[in-house]
């Protein structure tokens, strides 16, 4: 047994080996592996062990890429085989709409450089002829993807990992982790105690109970997960591919000459919620034919020959999953060198190899290494670590994996987690909610007679024309939206100035009253954050930001905040609803419930003011995330309600509207302004956003990222955001579609939206050339996007597509 190591990696599957594996090919030898049991005994050793390759996000994609090609490299620096085998996968469409997801999905996988062809059903047959095609629409072919052997490919990065210099000790279990002064100063094990300043928690699904000790909140919670494997049968033979039937719930692959079929039942079993058994090492749960038979179903359908195949095995393993499908990475917010990789629902094989080595370099450099926004624990806020919600949620989030992406999509299960107060309100008054880190969000109001309910499409769903007179509704007269969701931090203190100004790109350093809309950005140069800064008063500040970051902003902040900075940061998101008021007649109906002077020079844009509003105090700031006229007025919850009735009875003549957020954002696309987490993400600085307006290099002192930025400024820009607008009205793109110039893949859509002024649809997203990206790349490109296979030509240009003042078209 060590007393003292460098990094103490918890749990030996897969992810932790690849985590220690990695630690050690940076160079780290004092690396040491801790496994309660025995190396790849709790999930990773009854994988089934399909890797495929395509994920939603380009970097989560490129983590898979990397997978790839380790595993197919591994046996000849080990010695150790991984059993990958470049078989190929199949996936297949039973409906229209699932072959658009598969020629959407396919287009993705040009823009990220995957080899993928649409195919007919004959070619299909022809890649998979065990399979029955008569119901089939077409199928994706995906020839670069494979399968692999977990529990070798555990023992060939354990192996390597020794090579490194690291410890892999079984049997001995990790039973607590030392905290001084917020970071790791040691763990607790079974065989007595080790100093370190990290750890690496890879507890699989009972990381989620392990964290809790040390007030990490991991929100994940196992499920059972089921395959059946055959006997040999006639006519399979290894390098059959991989085959998806998401339309059955189902996978099928190759397994000693017979088949190993199993899937992703729509409600699955939630397990081990109170706890997971001591010693459950090469454990596997019952059989439950029950639950299976839909799968059974489903493959007896598409497979005939699994009619008269003996069944060998019924594996019944637990997983676990996350509230979002996405596993969970980075470094705990909640205590300094506390990292986590863990909740891979269901896809830990084939990210392993990319997420391991990613965590290696996070822990090795003292940052992410690439956005890796989608799979970071600070998505999370610690009331998504509450038991009764994971169960519920999980049970859906399984069944997730193949059903039909389409855009919009909502969850079922674990919602009303937080509501504003306006809640029931615009309950009555139709609203359809969506949420977003908890929240309840009004994302379109029905009309009478229709159901509030989304009826998903790839095209035009059925809300379209209600976004739309919300939208024009914002343009033409005046339109309420619910924003309470914002993340609202305050921060205090004498050193209130001082610490913001070198955290924001902008000058921060402005009048009490005054609104500064600014980035947060890394060393890099690329957005932390997005955000408006209001000057309350000399020593404090009012931050906002999206729904999504508040746990995200909180950390950056006090992270980098110098030690003994004289300030408080505080979470006030719960404090204060946000009603906003946007359009020409804001001010028209604002002025109906004030006496406060609204007019131009009494109070410009980007101010802001207490004021009276009907018969409550609310805080006004005038800006908007429209284009247009407005204020979002911040009323302390117990009055919000009173003033968004008073802010009704004097504006329902106005031409008053409820507005919800898919009006927001066609709004938002066609101003083109840019959304953190899509447009603006850690990779993106703000010369390649347009943002430039938004930075200032001179301010005395400086700010974080601002060497970055010089030294980019002086160089050719070989990426820029651009926007579009779509020439066909019918097009509907939603995000991720390819951008082609002149017939080449020069980028990816961020948003895209349908822009109810211009009637058309409008998309922003990076254009990449290293010939240099200008005003005149832009204008001399003939552009196009891939939308679901079709290429729609597209008006690009680097300027916002719709000019409100101007009231014209401009690109
Ligand atoms: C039936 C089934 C089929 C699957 N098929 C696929 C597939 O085809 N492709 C794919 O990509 N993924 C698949 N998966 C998912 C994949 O198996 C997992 O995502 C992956 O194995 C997770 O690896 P891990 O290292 O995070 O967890 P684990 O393998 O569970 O490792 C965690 C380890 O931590 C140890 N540990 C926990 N607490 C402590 C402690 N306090 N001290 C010391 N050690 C501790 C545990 O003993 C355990 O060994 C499948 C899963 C199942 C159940």
């Amino acid at each position: 047994m060590v007393d003292q190591a460098r990094a103490v990696v918890i749990g030996g599957g897969i992810v932790g080996t690849s985590v220690a594996y990695h630690l050690t090919q940076l160079g780290w030898r004092d690396v040491v592996l801790l496994e309660q049991g025995s190396l790849s005994g709790g999930t990773t050793w009854h994988a089934a062990g399909l890797v495929g390759q395509l994920r939603s996000s380009s970097n989560l994609t490129r983590l898979i890429r990397y997978s790839v090609d380790l595993y197919s490299r591994l046996e000849a620096e080990t010695g150790q085989s991984t059993g990958w085998k470049r078989c190929g996968s199949v996936s297949v469409a039973r409906t229209v709409e699932r072959m658009v997801q598969l020629k959407r999905n396919a287009a993705v996988a040009m823009a990220y450089d995957i080899e993928a062809h649409v195919i007919d059903v004959d070619e299909a047959a022809r890649h998979y002829p065990a399979m029955r095609t008569e119901d089939l629409v077409g199928a994706v072919w995906i020839p670069g993807d494979g399968k692999a052997n977990p529990a070798d490919i555990t023992q060939a990065l354990a192996r390597g990992a020794r090579a490194g210099g690291a410890r892999l000790l079984e049997g001995v279990a990790v039973t607590g982790v030392n905290i001084v002064r917020g970071a790791v100063a040691g763990v607790q094990t079974s065989n007595g105690p080790i100093a370190t300043e990290i750890v690496v928690n890879c507890a699989g699904m009972w990381a989620r109970e392990f964290g809790r000790l040390s007030g990490v909140t991991i929100p994940l919670h196992a499920c059972e997960h089921m395959y059946i494997v055959t006997q040999p049968i006639a006519g399979i033979a290894p390098d059959l591919p991989v085959l998806r039937d998401p339309d059955g719930h189902i996978y099928v692959k190759e397994e000693v000459g017979g088949l190993l079929m199993g899937g992703f039942d729509p409600w699955a079993k939630p397990w081990g919620t109170e706890r997971i058994p001591d010693g459950f090492s090469f454990q596997t749960l019952k059989e439950d034919w029950g639950k299976f038979e839909i799968l059974m179903t489903n493959a007896l359908e598409r497979l005939p020959a699994l009619e008269t195949a003996e069944v060998r095995t019924f594996l019944n393993g637990p997983e676990s999953f996350t509230p979002d499908n996405y596993f969970i990475m980075g470094e705990a917010p909640e205590v300094r060198r506390y990292y986590v990789g863990a909740g891979f629902c269901s896809g830990g094989i084939a990210a392993a190899g990319g997420a391991g080595r990613a965590l290696a370099e996070w822990i090795v450099g003292d940052r992410p290494p690439m956005d890796l926004w989608p799979a970071d624990i600070r998505r999370f806020a610690p009331l998504h670590g509450n038991r009764r919600f994971l169960r519920e949620r999980v049970s859906e989030i399984v069944g997730v994996h193949y059903n039909i992406a389409f855009p919009n999509r909502e969850l079922q299960s674990g919602r009303g987690l937080r509501r504003s107060p306006l809640h029931d309100r615009l309950r009555q008054r139709r609203a359809s909610f969506g949420a977003k880190m908890g929240w309840e969000r009004a994302n379109w109001f029905a009309p009478e007679g229709v159901e509030p309910e989304p009826v998903y499409s790839f095209g035009r769903q059925n809300w379209f024309p209600y976004a739309a007179a919300e939208h024009r509704a914002v343009r033409e007269a005046v339109a309420i939206f619910d924003q309470t969701s914002f993340s609202k931090l305050l921060l205090q203190g004498p050193d209130a100035e001082a610490v913001l100004q070198q955290l924001c790109a902008n000058d921060v350093a402005v009048p009490p009253g005054r609104i500064v809309y600014t980035g947060m950005l890394n060393d890099r140069g690329g957005y932390e954050s997005d955000l408006t800064v209001t000057r309350l008063r000399e020593d404090a500040y009012l931050i906002v930001t999206g729904s999504a970051q508040s746990t995200r902003d909180l950390d950056w902040i006090r992270r980098q905040t110098p030690a003994g900075a004289r300030v408080t940061l505080t979470d006030v998101t719960g404090a204060h609803a946000v009603l906003g008021l946007m359009g020409p007649r804001s001010r028209e109906l604002l002025a109906r419930v004030t006496d406060a002077d609204l007019a131009n020079a009494a109070f410009p844009f980007a101010t802001s003011c207490e004021i009276p509003v009907g018969r409550a105090v609310a805080r006004a700031s005038r800006i908007t995330y429209v284009g247009e006229l407005g204020w979002e007025l911040y009323v302390p919850v117990e009055q919000a309600a009173g003033v968004y009735d008073d802010l009704w009875q004097a504006g329902a003549a106005l031409g008053l509207r409820d507005g919800g957020y898919y009006a927001i954002d066609s709004l938002r696309m066609e101003k083109a302004y840019r959304a953190w987490g899509r447009e603006l993400t850690p990779d993106d600085t703000p010369w390649e956003a347009g943002l430039g307006f938004a930075v200032r290099l001179d301010k005395p002192g400086g700010f974080l990222g601002r060497e970055a930025l010089l030294q980019q400024r002086d160089q050719r820009s070989t990426k820029r955001l651009v926007t579009f607008v779509l020439e066909e009205a019918q097009a509907m793109p939603w995000g991720d579609e390819p951008i082609l110039r002149d017939g080449r893949v020069v980028g990816t859509v961020t948003s895209a939206a349908f822009g109810h002024t211009l009637g058309r649809a409008v998309a922003m997203g990076y254009v990449r050339d290293e010939a240099g990206v200008d005003d005149r790349y832009v204008s001399a490109g003939a552009f196009a996007l891939d939308v679901g296979g079709e290429r729609v030509a597209a008006r690009a240009s680097l300027a916002a597509p719709y000019d409100p003042r101007a009231a014209r078209v401009k690109s």
